[in-house]
């Protein structure tokens, strides 16, 4: 096992890694941490320095641990993750327009892996990776997120079609077909 130390915040961590290697590492990151932006970037770069290998090891090596505590899986987990599967071929966040709410995967920061709930435009709580919702939602936000957990696609769809606009981007959509499928066709391009 090599040790390695990051700076995080200030706070100095020496920690054992996990992996063998740094390929090890950037397998691992590449397979289970691929909607972390930063992890990802690290992974793609052709020269890195010493601070960043030893960042690809803690932040594949924090990863495994927080997956060996046992959580046990919220409500919403599902969401979580089809949220993530769509928005998995883009580096910007990923949002969703629901008849009521709008969903939204985060990219930067602590909460990347969590989707934030908004309605009417503002933030009413987060889903955590596990499925958990913290904040205070409404019943009605609460019915709908049960409704998403289930069929994201289909309340994307009928957002389109009660709106007129894209599910996605919210712009207008002027072709019939694609308002039949509530997406206009850059977006179908774009995602997932
Ligand atoms: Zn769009």
């Amino acid at each position: 096992m090599t040790s390695f130390i990051v700076e995080k915040q200030g706070e100095t961590i020496n920690f054992e890694s996990k992996f063998e290697s740094l390929s090890d590492a950037k397998a691992y990151i590449q397979d289970k941490l691929n909607y972390n932006n930063f992890a990802m970037s690290l992974i793609e770069k052709k020269k890195v320095s010493e601070k960043q290998i030893a960042w690809m090891h803690y932040l594949a090596t924090q990863s495994v641990i927080d997956s060996q505590t046992l959580v046990e899986d919220g409500e919403y987990v599902n969401l979580v993750k089809k949220m993530y599967d769509a928005g998995a071929n883009r580096r910007a966040k990923f949002q969703v327009r629901l008849p009521g709410i709008t969903l939204s995967t985060v990219n930067k920061g602590p909460n990347i892996g969590c989707v934030y709930v908004y309605e009417n435009q503002t933030y009413v709580g987060k889903i955590t990776q596990n499925g958990e919702l913290i904040g205070n939602a409404s019943e009605d936000v609460l019915n709908l997120l049960e409704d998403a957990n289930e069929n994201l696609l289909q309340l994307a769809k009928i957002y389109g079609h009660e709106s007129g606009c894209c599910s996605i981007c919210g712009r207008k959509l002027d072709d019939p077909l694609s308002v039949q499928m509530g997406i206009g066709p850059v977006c179908a391009k774009k995602f997932n």
